[in-house]
């Protein structure tokens, strides 16, 4: 096996937990590892001390398996890993959700994997060639444990063209019959569309159940802004709870064509609320709209990809939230979320709160929210979900 020393800072990390070695705290190397085998990392008194995915092509080097006491990574140990995953979530949802994480990437101690499910697909996404050579083993454990009856594999844009060289493509049915159409799944009793094909992350942001919900429950009696609006979620959520009416603000149309849809799939419960659809940049809207809104959500995507991004996205964030107060009505809710990893939940929190402030208004933190059990974050750059809530 391909053995690996690493500096003493590394070793540090890799023994509270953390799960990635760079490539330039690795001191030695037995040999030029290939992509995606087990790499073992030894300690400077040549002792065990982790075992993990290699990349010999990534900054990113090792993705780290397992830490602690030597273990041997075996069919049946990655089986148990799968069973692990699985039992975590079990009881978690009741009949009403059937759109659930079930991996969780490095949390779940699957580096660069997610698996979600909706209803009977189950979508496989890969955010790292090292999967590669296990796709077809990780497929056959989902076909025989998670009680699918389809399963799609998805692929990040940076190693589609490494997959092509495996015959693996983005938005292959591994198993199951073809995809035709959105896939439509429950999640708190309404029914959403998730483009599992070709839609962001795996086709829906599962992340958000909680905080559609608790805006579901504030909506009453209150018009409601929904800026990013991505397939309409908090909207949808936001009408079944009795919001006078709802505005869906998205720069693409083929998202707010599936909001219009998510609408009609729950006509039932969404009644009469009506439902308004604005294609266009939502920082440039928020910018000139004059009207003001009962609950007003700002759920950008991530505005801060990279370490770099962070000044400009602090900045973009504290405009957002500013240009969100100002379309909130007296006694009305701003909810302001940030999805980016390299903007930690306090830094976020502390921009809304600087922003309200200087609106002169005054005003009431309801909550602040963090990560749904389905999607758990142990260490700080797997945090990436943060949500406050101010009342004005
Ligand atoms: N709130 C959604 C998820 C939002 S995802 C939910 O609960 O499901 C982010 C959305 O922002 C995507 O739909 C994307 O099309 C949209 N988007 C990205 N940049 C934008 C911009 N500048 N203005 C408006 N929408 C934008």
């Amino acid at each position: 096996m391909l053995r690996l020393r690493i500096t003493s800072t590394a070793e540090w990390k890799v023994r509270s937990g953390h799960p990635w070695i760079f490539a330039e705290s690795i001191k030695s190397q037995s040999r030029s590892g290939v992509m995606g085998e087990l790499a073992v990392v030894y300690d400077k008194w040549d002792n065990f001390l982790a075992i993990g995915l290699f990349d010999p092509y990534s900054p990113l080097r090792v993705r780290v398996l397992h830490a602690g006491k030597p273990q041997t990574v075996d069919e049946a140990w990655w089986c148990e890993r799968f069973r692990s995953a699985l039992n975590l979530r079990h009881g978690m949802f009741d009949a009403a959700n059937k759109g659930y994480r079930c991996i969780h990437e490095e949390r779940d101690g699957w580096p660069a994997l997610v698996l979600d499910r909706y209803e009977g697909t189950a979508v496989l996404k890969l955010y790292s060639a090292v999967w590669f050579a296990r796709a077809e083993a990780v497929a056959a454990l989902i076909q025989e444990r998670v009680g699918v009856q389809r399963l799609v594999v998805r692929l990040s844009r940076n190693i589609q063209k490494a997959a092509a060289r495996e015959a693996l493509t983005d938005g292959a049915v591994i198993f199951g019959p073809p995809v035709e159409g959105p896939v439509l799944f429950r999640e708190n009793g309404l029914i959403f569309e998730a483009d599992v094909l070709k839609g962001q992350k795996t086709g829906f942001f599962l992340d958000q159940r909680e905080n559609r919900m608790k805006v579901g429950e504030l909506a009453r009696g209150r018009s409601v802004l929904n800026t990013f609006s991505f397939s309409g979620g908090f909207s949808v959520y936001a009408a079944r709870g009795g919001a006078t009416s709802v505005t869906d603000v998205d720069i693409s149309a083929h998202a707010l064509e599936a909001a219009k849809r998510n609408f009609v799939h729950n006509s039932a419960t969404t009644g009469e609320c009506r439902h308004e659809l604005i294609k266009a940049d939502a920082f440039d809207w928020l910018a000139q709209a004059r009207t003001q809104f009962g609950v007003v959500v700002l759920d950008p995507p991530s505005l801060a990809k990279k370490e770099s991004d962070r000044k400009s996205a602090m900045d973009a964030y504290a405009r957002l939230a500013s240009m969100g107060i100002d379309r909130v009505e007296r006694g009305g809710i701003l909810v302001a979320a940030s999805c980016s990893a390299h903007v930690a939940a306090s830094e976020f929190f502390a921009i809304a709160r600087a922003a309200a402030r200087k609106s002169g208004r005054r005003f009431a933190e309801l909550a602040i929210t963090g990560h749904p059990p389905d999607h758990p974050a142990k260490f700080p750059e797997a945090a990436y979900l943060k949500c406050i809530y101010l009342q004005f």
